[in-house]
């Protein structure tokens, strides 16, 4: 026993302290030296991550170091089996998805916030955090000019959680309690919950956490009349069936900014049509809220004075490290009266008085990070002005893109573009008679897929065309199916694209497209 200890102790690096302030000077250096190299050289790396499922399993040891292992070998091992694995989202070349806007301002927050490491669940255990959190989304939810009601200077309230995912299931934990109150807790099987077939699965998974019956989920049906943005008419119409069969509409969550196309929801209809039944609105803005700090994009949130809840991924398009979801609530008390606990070891005099907020109840978890600190740093470091600036050169890039593509007769644009997302395809009318003809005689094809030949034929040449631009590493996007129909979607809004990212990105397209199209 006597000789492994002084074995342990004889070992050649052991730290003295694992938070000896001087070993992190010098080690952090090393560290933000590594992520500027990276920077520096990250258009070397193929856009999209091209090992193989368990590569790394083979070239990690199967066991931990038993003895210390200096930095400088760990970052090297980073450099040589982590990066190879690392899709690249803040390459300039990144347009699949939505964004993951990252910046100097974001990444310094995010290391003073774990640097002070606090857990700030309640006031009293970090008041600064409390704090900041309340100006910094006072702050923003002013710069989004949200009603006054939604803010706690309007008996409102706002929170930072770490996702959407979270925050709906937050809002709806709040609603459903709220409901059942009235209504009798036997009857949460009667509750329902309204989405579009384009609302993001997050709510889906909210109404599973939330004990919502799987059967009282509706998708309701989008088209390409409305831009795929739900009809209030179509809501109406099935909450009248629901109650005809005696359920009970609870939630409704509405978009702005779909994650399949972007579009955005009539928020003031749905909102008038959810009141008349006593249902609680959920207003979705994950991505392209941020875009409503600009004067000229804020009528997309016309009518959200009418819901009950919104909410807006600071992670996504706002230069702030993932996570950080801000959600309103007109209401902070049912989001606390369904989430609060009070154990003894909480128990404190400013809590008690009445005089402070405890985000503890505002949030699933207990524990909670110092997230207001990286968008506090995002917010002053560039401003207001600046915010809007980089929005709106990513708008101006979406555009330049679009256009390039209505240039080019092959292809067309799938979906009107709001924000900096541009949906496009290779269009019916461009694979030549030789393939389709072969296969089934027909010229004339179907823009609105409808599941027939032709297009399942313009769907896959679509689907190869986005693989084998994938594979060449040079750009990246994702695909979105909407009323059948395949598209590819190229998102701008990584902070590190420039205009001539946009004019390679459609030479990748079109000469990837014209090597597909020579075999249809
Ligand atoms: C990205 C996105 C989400 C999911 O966000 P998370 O923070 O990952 O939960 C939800 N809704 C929309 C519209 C999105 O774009």
């Amino acid at each position: 026993m006597g000789s492994l200890i002084s074995q342990e102790n004889n070992s050649p690096n052991v730290p003295t302290n694992p938070l000896d302030p001087e070993e992190f000077r010098r080690q952090g250096h090393l560290v933000i030296d590594f992520i500027a190299d990276y920077y520096k050289s990250i258009e070397k790396h193929p856009v999209l991550s091209q090992v193989q499922p368990g590569y790394l399993k083979k070239r990690l040891p199967d066991t931990a170091p038993y003895n210390p292992e200096p930095l400088e070998t760990i970052l090297q091992d980073v450099q040589d089996h982590i990066v190879p694995g690392i899709t690249h989202w803040q390459s300039p070349n990144y347009f699949a998805y939505f964004p993951s806007s990252g910046s100097v301002a974001g990444f310094l927050g995010e290391m003073l916030s774990s640097g002070f490491n606090v857990v700030g669940f309640n006031w009293m255990s970090s008041p600064a955090a409390t704090e900041l959190e309340s100006t910094v989304r006072d702050w923003f939810g002013n710069m989004l000019k949200l009603p006054k009601s939604f803010l706690f200077s309007g008996n409102g309230g706002d929170v930072i959680q770490g996702t959407t995912c979270e925050a709906l299931v937050c809002a709806m934990v709040a609603a459903r309690d709220q409901k059942l109150s009235k209504f009798g807790r036997h009857n949460i099987g009667k509750l329902v919950v309204y989405g579009s077939d384009q609302t993001h699965s997050a709510l889906q998974k909210a109404s599973q956490i939330v004990g919502i019956h799987p059967e009282n989920f509706r998708s309701i049906e989008t088209t390409r009349s409305t831009s795929f943005a739900l009809s209030p008419e179509s809501l109406k119409v099935i909450i009248y069936s629901d109650i005809e069969a005696g359920l009970v509409p609870l939630f409704l969550c509405a978009t702005v900014g779909t994650t399949a196309i972007a579009t955005v929801d009539p928020l003031g209809p749905l909102c008038g049509v959810a009141g008349d039944y006593g249902m609680w609105v959920h207003v979705d803005a994950a991505y392209a809220g941020s875009a409503c700090i600009c004067p000229e994009f804020r009528h997309f949130f016309d009518g959200v004075e009418g819901a009950d809840s919104f909410s807006l991924n600071a992670h996504k398009w706002f230069f702030t490290t993932l996570d950080c979801c801000c959600l309103w609530v007109k209401n902070p008390n049912t989001l606390v009266s369904s989430l609060s606990t009070y154990p003894e070891y909480l128990r404190n005099k400013a809590t008690e008085l009445k005089q402070v907020v405890d985000y503890k109840d505002w949030q699933i978890a207990l524990s909670r990070r110092f997230r207001s600190m990286k968008l506090w740093l995002v917010l002053r470091s560039y401003g207001v002005a600046n915010l809007r600036n980089f929005l709106r050169s990513h708008v101006k890039m979406a555009k330049i893109f679009e256009g390039l593509v209505a240039m080019d007769k092959r292809f067309e644009i799938v979906a009107p573009r709001n924000f900096s997302l541009v949906c496009f395809r290779v269009s019916p009318s461009s694979i030549s008679n030789k393939a389709s003809s072969d296969q089934n005689g027909k010229t004339d094809y179907c823009c609105d897929a409808n599941g027939d030949e032709n297009s399942v034929i313009i769907n896959e040449v679509n689907r190869k065309l986005l693989e084998s631009i994938n594979v060449s590493g040079h750009v990246y996007m994702t695909h979105g199916v909407v009323g059948g129909l395949y598209m590819l979607r190229f998102a701008v809004g990584a902070t590190l694209t420039e205009e001539h990212h946009i004019a390679l990105a459609w030479k990748v397209v079109q000469e990837h497209a014209d090597q597909i199209l020579t075999k249809y």
